[in-house]
């Protein structure tokens, strides 16, 4: 009787377990939980002229480049998605971002294409990945390495050391002081004469991107820094 309802199991769990987008409710045949017109149309984008930098945003001399798609709209959609990413597991969610992201960053003037260029995703303390399962920076990582073909560095190769609160509500010297020391250098050798492209969900002052950079610095060319959101 089951097989007469349902040509194929996949029918089954799509009718048990329908995908629908998160922003427009359209009924989606792929699990990504964001439609591609959304994807297109839904937030508002940042750093649109390509400039090395979003608008407001500071680089110390040792970040060539900050990218980011879209502005982070507090209490909106961009982020309960987000939001979905780094606590709801859905990884397919956050592949589709770090793709979009990947598209943008291949338009990057300021990115150098002749040569070999490593995906850093900020690594979370390692209490914090066991309890979450997953780091959403490795996985916006993994789509921009799916479009660009970039390598995403080792796991491990750089440790977060400090399980630092959360800097939500932190002024930006706060959030430096919070973050200094955090991540420590494990292997260098992944990162030496290559560029590296810091990935994170968000950038807000920079400071966690910051911090991160000046660990590997004197090991790699240029370092950028991409991330979905710019708060
Ligand atoms: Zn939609």
């Amino acid at each position: 009787m089951v097989e007469l309802l349902f040509k194929s199991g996949k029918d089954l769990f799509d009718l048990l377990y329908p995908v629908s987008c998160l922003v427009c409710g359209d009924r989606l045949d792929d699990p990504c939980h964001l439609c591609s017109y959304c994807m297109e149309h839904a937030f508002v984008p940042t750093n649109e002229e390509g400039q090395e930098s979003s608008k407001g945003m500071v680089l110390p001399e040792w970040i060539t480049m900050q990218d980011a798609l879209w502005e982070f709209d507090k209490g909106g959609f961009l982020q309960d998605i987000l939001h979905y990413v780094k606590y709801g597991g859905l990884a397919d969610l956050g592949i589709a971002l770090g793709e979009q992201l990947g598209l943008k960053l291949l338009k990057n003037r300021f990115l150098d294409w002749n040569h070999e260029t490593m995906l850093l995703p900020v690594p979370l303390h390692p209490s914090r990945q066991r309890k979450r399962g997953y780091n959403q920076s490795a996985l916006i990582a993994n789509g921009i390495s799916l479009v660009t073909g970039m390598q995403t560095a080792p796991e491990g190769a750089m440790r977060r050391i400090a399980n630092t609160r959360t800097q939500t509500g932190l002024n930006a010297s706060a959030r430096r002081k919070n973050l200094s020391g955090a991540f420590q250098l494990v292997n260098a050798d992944p990162f030496r004469d290559c560029n590296i492209i810091i990935v994170d969900d968000v950038i807000t002052t920079g400071a966690t991107a910051f911090e991160l950079a000046a660990c590997v610095r004197e090991y790699c060319r240029l370092i950028g820094v991409a991330t979905i959101a710019r708060a």
